[in-house]
């Protein structure tokens, strides 16, 4: 790649949470303490900072952000009037990021993502690149559930002509230009992993390390899940639509044979036994129409949601405060 000349980015870390009081007191530390180091040594700029987005959480989670917050102006927050989801979170955060950055880098609050890796994200930027993925080395802190059914997932995804990076999980940086380009995109049903990579700009892998969560649960429940993979596949392609419409050219150009065969067979005057092949017909093309008007509607759902033009999320409060002078005059060793 050609040595592209890019200033020191003001770089924001944006950070969703949901229901993470247990651990959000250590990411921030974490989180903080890595923000400063770069500014210190000069790879991002001074007032580059770390955006909390709040999803609504039901716990202390937001008390705790606040409470941050206030001591150090290195913390904003960004908190949304209700659940909206990781997605949906995560873009309110880049949407409001980007103001303020260059570079916008979106993490998980529970520290399982290396934040070390940052630093071949900054590189990467430097090079040229507008988007930066981050690509999990293993799976080996996940349950058997989790990576069977996420490796079957990328590759159903790519079967679907989705361009979706295989264990990319929104551990991204963007530049402000894919920033703006991306916030031209005003679909309600929001698949980031497989609709950023349409856009098309110069971007880039950096691999890391996956360790267990810091502390809490998973809040991915499985229906929060099933949701993403379907919105993942609903959203980036119509191919199962496609498969529909072969399907049933293929159960036509079927029962076109059977019709001559009873025909013929009725012709011939056994018209009585066939009751096994009825039955097996009838319920085949039951299951066959239903599972495709589910499929159907699923789409159509979509596009119900689509025409009324909801606003993707809502932000209730927000903090945000300038630096005051230099970022490294405080030293946060209180606890
Ligand atoms: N998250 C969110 N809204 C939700 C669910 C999750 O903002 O409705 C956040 C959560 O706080 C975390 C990130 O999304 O920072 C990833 O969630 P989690 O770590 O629970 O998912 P997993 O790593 O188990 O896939
Ligand atoms: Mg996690």
């Amino acid at each position: 790649m050609e040595a592209k000349k890019r200033d020191i980015p003001v770089v924001y870390l944006v950070v969703p949470c949901y229901n993470e009081e247990e651990v959000i007191e250590k990411s921030a530390q974490v989180l903080g303490d890595k923000l400063r180091r770069l500014m210190r040594d000069g790879q991002i700029a001074a007032g580059s900072k770390i955006m909390f987005v709040n999803d609504g959480s039901k716990d202390d989670t937001l008390m705790l952000l606040h409470r941050i917050a206030a001591k150090d102006a290195l913390f904003s927050v960004v908190s949304l009037a209700g659940n909206y989801g990781h997605q949906s979170a995560i873009l309110a955060g880049m949407m409001m990021a980007r103001k303020y950055a260059d570079a916008v880098v979106t993490i998980d609050a529970d520290l399982q993502q290396d934040i070390e890796a940052l630093d071949k994200f900054l590189a990467s930027y430097m090079a040229g690149s507008e988007v930066v993925y981050g690509v999990r080395n293993d799976r080996h802190s996940d349950g058997v559930f989790k990576k069977g059914t996420a490796t079957l997932y990328y590759k159903l995804m790519h079967l679907l002509g989705s361009k979706v990076i295989t264990n990319h999980a929104d551990y991204r940086l963007m530049s402000k230009k894919a920033l703006e380009a991306l916030a031209e995109y005003k679909e309600t049903n929001l698949f980031l992993r497989g609709l950023i990579p349409t856009m098309g700009f110069p971007s880039d892998v950096v691999y890391f390390d996956v360790k267990a969560r810091e502390a809490g649960h998973s809040k991915y429940t499985l229906s929060k899940m099933m949701t993403l993979a379907l919105d993942g596949i609903t959203s980036m392609s119509v191919r199962p639509l496609r498969t529909i419409s072969a399907l049933g050219f293929l159960v036509f150009a079927f029962s076109f044979v059977m019709s001559i065969i009873s025909l013929v067979d009725w012709a011939m005057g056994n018209n009585v036994p066939g009751y096994t092949t009825t039955m097996i017909v009838s319920l085949l093309m039951g299951g066959v129409m239903l599972l495709s008007m589910g499929i159907i509607g699923e789409y159509i759902g979509k596009i119900y949601m689509e025409t009324k033009h909801r606003p993707r999320y809502i932000i209730d409060t927000f903090v945000w405060r300038e630096d005051a002078g230099s970022s490294d005059a405080r030293s946060d060793t209180d606890k």
